[in-house]
């Protein structure tokens, strides 16, 4: 008896619950504008802030949406981190110069396969087996001291995009030269924040802001906006020039530059980029922003135009479709701005207030 009557009011509340669901589940399907709300989650991941602003329609699928972006970071990390000993680029690392080719996952493919197409595009100004050499500088910068130019040249023998050996059949990677380190510092941010786009437009959240330091994937723009309004980084100088904004959506946008990281000695500045063809960090006082497509992209040709500087770099622009660019530099008194053509049409005009 008592248990038939539970039976009863747990199918109620079943069904109950379950129409619930659905209804929920009809109004995320289609969400009418004027009915999502802005929501905003930060979280350290790859030792930096990631931060996703979106409009959902509720708090609860604003949240479950912004914890599987986390997740796939996190996870994108364990891949691609080359502080990490066991990820998996480490683990592809240690086995240069043994002779084999290793199979590897469809997340380290894509940005291996790419950062390698960059390489050769920009002739190795791009090139993510710089490892052994990026890793002498952060030691210099932890000690304000120049890498010692013995290890500096051994380094360098172990770099060299030529020496990664892609088989697109097999995906697989080898790595010819022992001794070789590969670092993604300068695209894998890109990819993870393209990557949170993917997960939260899987999830049926299109109007989306997702950035990873200072590099951004934007998806459609907030309910009755054009895009996303981003600020340009300053050139850290005094007197920069006043403040530039860009309307961003369904892009990418990177900037690289030498303003957080670097080491500075009798008066030089040494960036954490650095100049694969020569091992020497760069010491141009730049900021380089790229829009593209995607953020991977962005990424990657920020640091690419950083190191051929403001003439090549904006050849190797004009050259890549859809991408355009912003140089400030400071080579002496002077700040000088360049840009690719492209680049003014992402331009917030016109610009009102400060
Ligand atoms: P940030 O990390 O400030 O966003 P970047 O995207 O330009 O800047 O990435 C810089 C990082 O990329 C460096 O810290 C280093 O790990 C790596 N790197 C440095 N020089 C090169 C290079 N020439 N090609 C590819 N990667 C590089
Ligand atoms: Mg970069």
């Amino acid at each position: 008896m008592h248990h038939k009557l539970l039976i009863r009011a747990l199918f109620r509340l079943q069904t109950t619950f379950l129409a619930i669901l659905l209804f929920s589940a009809c109004s995320s399907v289609i969400p009418s504008a004027e009915k999502l709300s802005r929501y905003e989650f930060t979280q350290a991941e790859m030792g930096l802030p990631f931060r996703i602003v979106l409009y959902a329609p509720d708090q609860l699928s604003a949240e479950t949406a912004s914890l599987a972006v986390f997740e796939r970071i996190k996870q994108l990390n364990d891949i691609m981190s080359d502080y990490e000993a066991d990820s998996e680029l480490s683990r592809l690392s240690r086995t240069s110069g043994g002779g084999r080719a290793v199979k590897v996952s469809d997340d380290l493919w894509r940005v291996l396969f790419r950062a390698q197409s960059l390489a050769r595009q920009s002739g190795g100004a791009f090139d993510v087996t710089v490892g052994p050499v990026v890793n002498l500088w952060r030691k210099a910068r932890r000690e304000k001291a120049m890498p010692d130019p013995a290890l500096l040249s051994q380094a360098r023998a172990a770099v060299g995009y030529e020496f990664v050996k892609l088989d697109s059949k097999k995906r697989t990677a080898e790595l010819t030269r022992p001794g070789m380190r590969l670092d993604l510092g300068a695209i894998a941010k890109g990819y993870a924040v393209d990557e949170a786009l993917k997960v939260l437009r899987e999830r049926g959240i299109n109007r989306a802001l997702v950035s990873g330091g200072g590099d951004m994937a934007a998806g459609a723009p907030p309910p009755g906006k054009k895009g996303w309004r981003i600020a340009l980084a300053p050139l850290d100088v005094p007197n920069p020039p006043p403040a530039r904004y860009v309307l961003l959506s369904h892009h990418g946008l990177a900037t690289s530059g030498d303003v957080f990281q670097h080491l500075e000695i009798n008066g030089r500045r040494f960036s954490h980029i650095v100049d694969p063809r020569t091992g020497v960090g760069l010491t141009d006082h730049s900021l380089v922003t790229v829009i593209a497509r995607d953020c991977m992209t962005a990424d990657g040709l920020a640091t690419t135009v950083s190191v051929l500087g403001p003439v090549d770099g904006l050849k190797l622009i004009e050259k890549t479709p859809e991408t355009a660019a912003r140089i400030t530099r400071k080579p002496d008194e002077t700040i000088e701005v360049v840009e690719s053509k492209q680049f003014k049409d992402f331009y917030d005009e016109p610009q009102t207030g400060r």
